[in-house]
């Protein structure tokens, strides 16, 4: 587990500013969700957390440190990414692509841990992926595709889980199902994660906090009460929606309603 600050950061393209003095905290084994309209400068964010982009003011540290003088390779042993559809080229299997996922611990000996081989089984029946193992990735469902996604970055064993909208071309059996299993393995192993959500109910339903991106600048951040408000999401979105609370959980849950833009 690993705390996460963001400690005042901006990020511009040439003269293009895309995030503004964006600052939060996430601690340890948290689960913190990010949201915002298209081009708000999500996925920018998790760019400067995974220290692959630098800011241009700021910092990101994690555990107190700076991203920006961490190795590679140490942040390759500390953070996974899941992005939308980023599995390597067609043509490997299942289990290969697993295995690429210990990619940071081996050197020219090989892994340098002995469990590797267990770890990867355990994952592997841990995800229910036992009988596709020797298909190649080039055929399976988004949803299959997405759980070899997932088991690629358990394999990386991080403290940190970034995921950018992991859910968005799933139906809404395996979105619940792949939001479940990032849950359970988060809870398992205890890790935290940052995840960028397109779908403001899944996000209510999963972070334990939330922050909302307007235009690279916080528009709100706090439980998904404090956040999921119609007049500060009409803001935002421009789009006035009704919220209820969901059935089981009492979590806010959003139904669209009218475009106000
Ligand atoms: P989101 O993930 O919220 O949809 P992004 O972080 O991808 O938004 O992008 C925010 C803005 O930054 C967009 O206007 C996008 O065009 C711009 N942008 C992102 N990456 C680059 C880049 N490498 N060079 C120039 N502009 C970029
Ligand atoms: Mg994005």
């Amino acid at each position: 587990m690993i705390q996460v600050d963001v400690e005042e950061v901006s990020k511009a393209f040439g003269a293009r500013e895309v995030l503004r003095g964006v600052r939060f905290r996430v601690k340890p084994g948290e689960w913190f969700g990010i949201l915002g309209p298209n081009g708000s400068g999500k996925s920018t964010l998790l760019h400067l957390i995974t220290g692959l982009e630098p800011a241009t003011a700021g910092n990101v540290r994690l555990d107190g440190k700076p991203v920006a003088s961490c190795s590679r390779k140490a942040l390759a042993r500390q953070i996974a990414v899941l992005e939308q559809d980023a599995l390597p080229p067609l043509g490997f299997t299942v289990q290969e692509v697993i295995e690429m996922g210990r990619y940071p611990y081996q050197n020219w000996l090989g892994d340098e841990t002995a469990d590797a081989a267990a770890l990867v089984e355990r994952i592997i029946a841990w995800l229910k992926l036992d009988s596709l193992r020797e298909r190649t990735i080039d055929h399976l469902s988004g949803g299959e595709r997405q759980r070899v996604a997932l088991g690629k970055a358990m394999a990386q064993e991080p403290k940190l889980l970034l995921l950018d909208e992991p859910t968005t071309f799933l139906d809404i059996g395996y979105q619940v199902e792949m939001m479940d299993m990032v849950r359970e393995w988060q809870q398992e192993w205890g890790m935290t994660v940052i995840s960028v959500l397109h779908d403001l109910n899944l996000a209510a339903q999963y972070c334990d906090r939330l922050l909302l991106l307007h235009e690279g600048a916080t528009a709100g951040i706090g439980t998904a009460e404090e956040v999921l408000r119609a007049d500060l999401l009409e803001q935002v979105y421009g789009t006035r929606p009704h919220i209820l609370a969901h059935p089981d959980s009492g979590v806010p849950q959003i139904l669209l309603g009218k475009g106000t833009r």
